[in-house]
């Protein structure tokens, strides 16, 4: 095998869910593929890391200063969802039932592999929150050890700026069927259980 093309497989395989035989498969992929393809691959690669940046009041990625959602005078400006990456602000997003703004943390505190929260997005939160005019803050971490840490640290910090503080519900899945469902998702579940009207 070529050194260029050893090179290539070792880039793809840090990748995330990619091992040494799903990089072979697209290193081949891409050799083998149009040259007009390959190009504008390794151009899409290189403006990506050009181009986008945090947006300045919420920190999701943008290409702007600020970002299309901060910017959408429609959208409900004192309240805030606070999620762990850019790719869970995109499912919100996705379900169109979400009108207000958000703040992207850029992970989740995570003792066990060093990650406090002085590596998060939250000095920029809280001067959000400092200026007076939120009202709500939706904490829309993962129900999971680090997301339910990450929460609770905000829930702190956010106390004595007088906001109302929710957690998102976490619970059945939608469709899903309750026998099967784990005995902690259920537990949760019944905790967060919502009166019917
Ligand atoms: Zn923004």
């Amino acid at each position: 095998m070529t050194s260029s093309l050893k090179g290539l497989i070792e880039l793809l395989k840090q990748l995330p869910g990619i091992g040494e035989k799903s990089a072979q498969r697209l290193a081949f992929f891409i050799m083998e593929s149009k040259r007009d393809y390959a190009l504008a691959l390794s151009q899409a690669i290189q403006n990506i890391k050009k181009v986008i940046r945090e947006c300045k009041i919420c920190c999701n990625l943008t290409q702007e200063e600020i970002c299309e959602i901060c910017k959408d005078t429609k959208r409900t400006q004192d309240l805030i969802c606070v999620v762990s990456s850019p790719q869970d602000l995109m499912a919100i997003e996705r379900t169109n039932s979400y009108k207000g703004t958000y703040h992207v943390l850029h992970g989740t505190i995570a003792p066990l592999e060093g990650i406090g929260p002085e590596r998060l997005r939250i000095p920029q939160l809280l001067k959000r929150v400092q200026k007076g005019k939120i009202k709500e803050i939706i904490i829309s971490t993962n129900p999971n050890m680090e997301g339910d840490a990450t929460a609770l640290y905000l829930l702190e910090v956010l106390k004595p700026l007088n906001v109302e503080v929710s957690r998102i519900a976490s619970g059945v899945p939608h469709g899903a069927n309750i026998e099967y469902i784990d005995q902690i998702t259920l537990e949760k579940a019944i905790e967060a259980r919502k009166k019917m009207q």
